[in-house]
């Protein structure tokens, strides 16, 4: 039979989701579970397995050829290992290997998060009909991945374009990466709405105090929401301009939940990065939305799939 399916895996902190999906990158059949990321590692691989299971019962199962892995970070591609930080039971946990097991030896691809939903951005979605391209996940954390040459770029181990944890402030806050001042101390979600909060911003009734609510409060005029939503804008500019110099790319794509900030976001973005971006060859980098949304993960991973055919 032919072989022209392959499996996708997207493994994140909150949900593990699989899907069956074809060569035009369509989701065939699909499997979610809640990550059990406070347990053990086999409870957290038992929930991978379950998911699994559900695609190898479907009957176009036979029709899978590969599959692809795109996981929280870090990754290690080369060794075929995980250590998400937001799942503590898997430090070097050799997923490739336990999913080849279950799935009878098919080939496996891993990639980080961040470099999945580049390839899906790349594929199908802003990114698509761009060689050199960053694009990046700004949410809980802040991730990304590179295209280069036409390629997507991931590394030797499956890491590169993790814009998140570049240093765009010299003597900036502590990082939990070990770090100081990197952008995503500035620009993550929770980070935004920390610093709303210790600037005096006040959350309305319902006491919703994440960055949707501040990105909100911004809309409606709100100073010191604005403020964060600058700060946040500058850092992700900043390491944009930093990425562009150093590799050229024409286009940065910038997705997750804090992007659904849309203009709040954007507009300071675009402003910040003419001050950053000044040199002839990175000036007329185009920043855009991403546009695969949650499915991102899984297209992605399953574009790596097919990257092993
Ligand atoms: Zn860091």
């Amino acid at each position: 039979m032919d072989t022209d399916l392959v499996a996708a895996l997207d493994i994140g902190g909150t949900k593990i989701a699989g899907a069956l999906v074809d060569g035009d990158g369509t989701l065939l059949v699909r499997a979610q579970r809640p990550t059990p990321a406070r347990e053990g590692a086999e409870a957290v691989m038992g929930a991978v397995d379950e998911v699994l299971g559900e695609l190898t019962a479907s009957p176009l199962w036979a029709r899978a050829g590969s599959a692809g892995i795109g996981s929280a970070g870090p990754v290690d591609a080369g060794a075929g290992t995980v250590s998400p930080v937001n799942v503590p039971g898997w430090r070097g946990f050799p997923l490739v290997e336990r999913v080849q097991k279950t799935i009878g030896g098919l080939p496996v691809a891993l990639v980080g998060d961040g470099v999945a939903m580049t390839a899906a951005e790349h594929w199908l979605g802003a990114a698509r009909g761009y060689d050199n391209a960053l694009c990046l996940v700004v949410s809980t954390g802040v991730g990304g991945g590179l295209v280069l040459g036409g390629s997507l770029h991931p590394g030797p181990s499956g890491n590169a374009g993790h814009i998140g944890h570049i240093s765009v402030d010299l003597d900036g806050d502590p990082c939990p990466c070990g770090a100081r001042g990197c952008v995503e101390r500035i620009a993550s979600g929770p980070n935004i709405a920390r610093r709303a909060l210790a600037d005096g911003w006040l959350p309305g009734p319902d006491g919703d105090a994440t960055a949707a609510a501040v990105a909100a409060a911004a809309r409606a005029g709100d100073p010191v929401a604005t403020a964060s939503y600058e700060r946040a804008a500058q850092a992700l500019a900043a390491g944009i301009a930093a990425t562009a110099t150093l590799v050229e790319i024409d286009i940065a794509v910038i997705g997750g939940g804090v992007a659904g900030a849309g203009d709040v976001l954007f507009t300071p973005l675009r402003r910040s990065l003419a001050d950053y971006a000044t040199l002839s060859f990175v000036r007329g980098l185009t920043v855009a939305p991403a546009v695969m949304g949650t499915d991102a993960g899984l297209v992605g991973a399953a574009a790596a799939a097919i990257a092993l055919r």
